[in-house]
């Protein structure tokens, strides 16, 4: 058994899978249970008890939170976020989801954002033991799926999304710049260039 907290955010082994009819993107140690979840759901009625929409569910991202400077959750493939457009992220509590569902992902170990004290994220369901979670994943355990290779993560990754990854770089470099100050040799500076490996070592 692994923690969520023994990966890197968007190093993380991938594996693509269903979700009704919705196709997600998530940890390999977190497909066993999504399928659990999904065998429950069809067993309640699937669509007609309750639709798990295509065009507004996912899962993993490699990005920051919004607005933020941590990595959000779904950089770690562990947080799902479902029918987004009728349960949005906000101050009070606005969902379509019956308790039951809701239910499912508890039962599996997973937080739900409708949950939370202050701001409620309906959508987001995040095996996060910060966010109601249990934090268990489970990995080599026929944990099925499509297996995504590590180069496809970029593959699958937007322009907005890259540039977004960047972005935090990009103003820790403009700070080093600064610290050393302008029109000074880079190379003299070991402690810059320490600093740049690391960074890059981000990329
Ligand atoms: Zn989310």
């Amino acid at each position: 058994m692994k923690k969520v907290t023994d990966y890197r955010p968007c190093r993380v082994p991938l594996r693509r899978t269903s979700l009704g009819d919705a196709s997600i993107v998530v940890h390999a140690g977190a497909v066993a249970s999504i399928k659990r979840i999904e065998a429950r759901w069809l067993a309640r009625g699937g669509n007609a008890a309750y639709a798990i929409r295509r065009a507004d569910t996912g899962a993993f991202n490699c990005r920051r939170t919004v607005g933020g400077t941590s990595m959000s959750k779904h950089a770690w493939g562990c947080a799902v976020d479902v029918n987004w457009g009728t349960n949005p992220f906000g101050s009070r509590l606005v969902t379509d989801m019956p308790r039951w569902f809701v239910q499912l992902w508890r039962d599996e170990g997973w937080g739900w954002g409708g949950n939370w004290r202050g701001k409620k994220d309906a959508m987001h369901f995040s095996k996060f033991e910060n966010e109601g979670g249990d934090g268990k994943l489970y990995v080599g355990e026929g944990v099925g799926g499509e297996p995504i290779e590590e180069e496809d993560w970029f593959d699958m990754a937007t322009k907005a999304e890259l540039e977004a990854l960047l972005q935090p770089i990009r103003d820790d470099i403009a700070q080093l710049k600064k610290a050393i100050g302008v029109g000074q040799d880079f190379a003299q500076h070991t402690n810059v260039l320490k600093a740049l490996s690391q960074l890059l070592d981000r990329v």
